[in-house]
């Protein structure tokens, strides 16, 4: 298992001694992780007029103004303890009494924004958002349960060349490279066809191996010198000298390029949905690993699984951060959780039922809660599910170096059923691609009462 690539065991990166890891790589891409939190830290000292996230944007907490009195204490209450803040909620930053929520918006100078609570059980006033809910949208006919409605694929990462940077890269022997964002932009692409024909409008917040952002990790070595020398790196190194360096952590060169495909790209692709796609829903596509050890001779494991995550489940060092916080506030008003959390299910259920996978359990509860009822669901604080601004449903299925998985990724896309370590099965990308696109049909069927 590298440790790097082990967002699943958190508690497994190792911090080395005497360099600094400041962003370490994970296939679940979050902001701040708690083993991380020094790192953090130190980030936000960096920018402690701001204290921001990572290439984080000061927030307007004024646009919460519409949201004044459209959601019940009760509601509230619910949403910020079972769904968003389940590790507790730092120094008071977010009171709520009978009548109101004081949310800090400034710690240093001890300022708040508070939202208005509308009386009563139940708030029947129209929630401010962009994006409709399935019970919204107007009348559909059986046969296109989608239609009408607005489905932004992003097919997690971005492959081609730039997959050995991202670390989503591995090859056995002299069989073909798994990168990750290539086969996550191949079950896109088949899922966009499947979607259309339920009457879907299908959008792509990235339809080639290029990268969203215009930036490049040239764009970001200053910041990630001073991020290094801030983490007690005083003379970091410009160059990875050797892939397999236990120290390239702590190299200008790493730390550039993670900032440019994680953190720039994602925040790209957010102002992409944000600003111009306009989507009812996004559904997020990845293929899941465990640690593989060298790229170029991984460990190939029995193990295999499948887990869907939607926003939630913020850690107290996040909470802190005002544009974090800001974001929770705003997602939770906006009311996603409603409508993301019964089509996480339902696609769960469509997908496992599919690909026989069971559950992925967290090793520890100390980054995700569990939520939903089919049991692969979880709420987790990852820079796409809290930026995008409508539901997300953030896809994890198959351990791309399982024995099984690896097999179906090197047996292609073909018709039909082949058989593949002694099971027959269909190809590993119409299985993903027909499982989410009937949980999506069986959802948007039931919601619109079709
Ligand atoms: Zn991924």
């Amino acid at each position: 298992m590298t440790k790097a690539k082990s967002s699943f065991q958190p508690a497994a990166v190792a911090i080395p001694r005497h360099s600094s890891v400041v962003i370490a790589s994970s296939f679940v891409i979050r902001v701040s992780s708690l083993l991380l939190l020094w790192v953090a830290t130190s980030f936000a000292a960096l920018y402690a007029a701001d204290n921001l996230g990572i290439l984080g944007s000061k927030p307007k907490w004024n646009v919460l103004e519409k949201y004044q009195r459209t959601i019940t204490h009760d509601e509230f209450a619910h949403l910020l303890n079972d769904v968003y803040c389940t590790h507790g909620i730092p120094d008071d930053l977010i009171k709520i009494d009978n009548e109101s929520a004081q949310i800090v918006t400034d710690r240093a100078a001890q300022k708040t924004f508070t939202l208005q609570f509308v009386p009563g059980e139940n708030s029947k006033l129209q929630i401010p958002r962009l994006w409709r809910p399935a019970k919204s949208l107007p009348p559909a006919k059986t046969s296109k349960p989608l239609a009408g409605l607005r489905i932004a694929l992003d097919p997690g990462h971005l492959g081609g060349k730039w997959a050995k940077m991202e670390e989503r890269w591995f090859q056995v022997g002299d069989s073909k490279p798994v990168t990750e964002g290539d086969l996550t932009l191949r079950v896109s692409r088949m899922l966009a066809l499947r979607l259309r024909k339920l009457g879907a409008t299908v959008l792509f917040v990235r339809n080639n191996t290029d990268p969203v952002t215009p930036k490049r990790p040239s764009d970001f070595k200053e910041l990630a010198r001073r991020i290094l020398i801030q983490n007690g790196v005083p003379r970091p190194r410009d160059e990875v000298l050797n892939p397999k360096d236990p120290e390239k952590e702590g190299t200008i060169k790493f730390q550039s390029e993670i900032l440019f495909y994680r953190y720039s790209e994602i925040r790209r692709r957010a102002v992409l949905v944000n600003t111009k796609l306009h989507p009812d829903l996004v559904v997020c596509l990845h293929f899941n690993a465990e640690g593989w050890g060298d790229p170029a001779s991984p460990t190939l494991i029995d193990e295999n699984h499948l887990h869907l995550l939607v926003n939630g489940s913020y850690l107290q060092d996040e909470l802190a951060f005002d544009d974090e916080r800001f974001e929770l506030i705003r997602r939770l008003l906006s009311r996603a959780y409603d409508e993301e959390l019964p089509i996480a299910d339902t696609v769960a259920i469509s997908m496992a039922k599919a690909t026989g996978l069971p559950p992925y359990q967290y090793p520890t509860t100390q980054t995700t809660t569990k939520v939903g009822t089919s049991g692969y669901v979880y709420a987790r604080n990852l820079l796409a599910t809290r930026l995008y601004r409508c539901p997300v449903v953030y896809c994890e299925p198959y351990v791309m170096n399982s024995q099984d998985a690896f097999a179906r990724i090197q047996a292609g896309d073909y018709e039909g059923v082949k058989e593949i370590n002694g099971v027959q099965r269909k190809s590993i990308f119409r299985e993903y691609a027909d499982a989410v696109s009937d949980g999506l049909r069986e959802y948007y069927s039931k919601a619109r009462g079709l």
